[in-house]
């Protein structure tokens, strides 16, 4: 299980808040977790349970993992903790004829209604957008009039799966990776590139024409870089093919290829996407915002430096002009043509030289 701490880095924004509620004794009785990672929706309910009954919390809040009533949870030994996902061959939460169905809603129910050992039931829906709808309906009841001290904790990777009336009586937890992982060729380039031409005191067209290169430099070696690691990791088997001059040979390069191609298109993508992150972060930092809650805080200046260099009405019209670039670069129009537009365009919106 991932630490306290090592979700508070991921996502310090909803952590943040959840702490506090802890400490300010404001949890919500019912959370809606919600993320793409199985790993964290089969692990974090355990962490919101130790937050939940954590005895002596630290300073902000956050369960100390340390207590009786963390170690508990933390080694299953937590009476009042209930499970349910998803186990028939359908794969369905179904409401179950009687509390005794196993791993039905009416058995997950019942639990709640007995009486309790620990101070605070624990109940934990794991996939639960594959409870059926009257599943969801039955299940909404208890949401609404909570049997005593309960949480219940909802995970989902498809939060629109479920009934709109369920989602509305939870607190939504999104724990979303929004965070892009550079890595294309040269992508550790782009940031300095984009500070010189955008972070200036004045206009300066040589300056300008110097980052239409640089740019224009990288995104043209994007696809021979691609063909290359295609190229590369086929090697192997096309050598073997050619001694053995069969039909192989053909089939294999049709697959470099391919991988050529998907590749290209992947790190394209990433270096459009990485101007645009550059300015809409921009646009945050200009606006005062702190660098932490940036999905890509990595990729940008100084934030003392922005303040002083750009306001935030020009960092709007920076992001505009961003959001033309990626137009024009995803309907190919001529990339030289289009970053030398842009560049222009950020180098006419700094002062004139006096
Ligand atoms: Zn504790």
């Amino acid at each position: 299980m991932e630490s306290w701490q090592s979700y508070l880095e991921k996502f310090p924004i909803p952590m943040t808040a959840l702490s506090r509620a802890k400490k300010g004794d404001r949890m919500a009785h019912a959370y809606l977790l919600v993320s793409s990672n199985p790993d964290y929706r089969l692990d974090f309910p355990m962490l919101l349970a130790c937050l939940r009954v954590c005895v002596n919390p630290n300073p902000d809040g956050s369960p100390c993992m340390e207590c009786k009533e963390c170690k508990k949870i933390q080694n299953g030994l937590y009476p009042d903790f209930h499970v349910l996902s998803p186990a028939s061959k359908a794969r369905e939460i179904v409401i179950g004829k009687d509390s005794d169905d196993p791993d039905t809603l009416r058995w997950f129910e019942a639990q709640f209604h007995l009486s309790s050992i620990s101070e605070w039931k624990i109940g934990v829906i794991q996939e639960a957008d594959t409870m059926n709808e009257s599943a969801q309906n039955a299940f909404l009841k208890t949401l609404e009039e909570p049997p005593g001290k309960c949480l219940f904790i909802l995970t989902t990777g498809r939060a629109s799966n479920l009934l709109p009336t369920v989602r509305s009586r939870c607190q939504l937890l999104a724990l979303t990776d929004n965070r892009c992982e550079y890595r294309f060729p040269r992508c550790s380039d782009i940031p300095a590139i984009l500070e010189n031409l955008a972070l200036q005191p004045q206009r300066s067209l040589m300056r300008a024409e110097d980052c239409t290169r640089s740019l224009l430099e990288i995104s043209s070696s994007l696809l021979s870089a691609a063909q290359a690691v295609a190229a590369e990791r086929w090697a192997p088997r096309l050598e073997a093919a050619k001694e053995l001059e069969n039909a192989g040979v053909k089939l294999i390069e049709k697959r470099i290829d391919g991988e050529a191609g998907s590749e290209y298109r992947r790190n394209r993508e990433q270096f459009i996407s990485l101007i645009h992150t550059w300015f809409a972060q921009l646009v945050l930092l200009a606006e005062g915002m702190d660098l932490s809650i940036m999905p890509n805080p990595e990729v940008m200046p100084d934030p003392e430096k922005v303040r002083k260099l750009v306001t935030v009405d020009r960092a709007h019209r920076m992001l505009e002009s961003a959001e033309s670039l990626l137009g024009a670069l995803r309907t190919n129009v001529n990339d030289e043509l289009a970053l030398r537009t842009f560049c222009l365009a950020i180098n006419q919106m700094l002062k004139k030289p006096v």
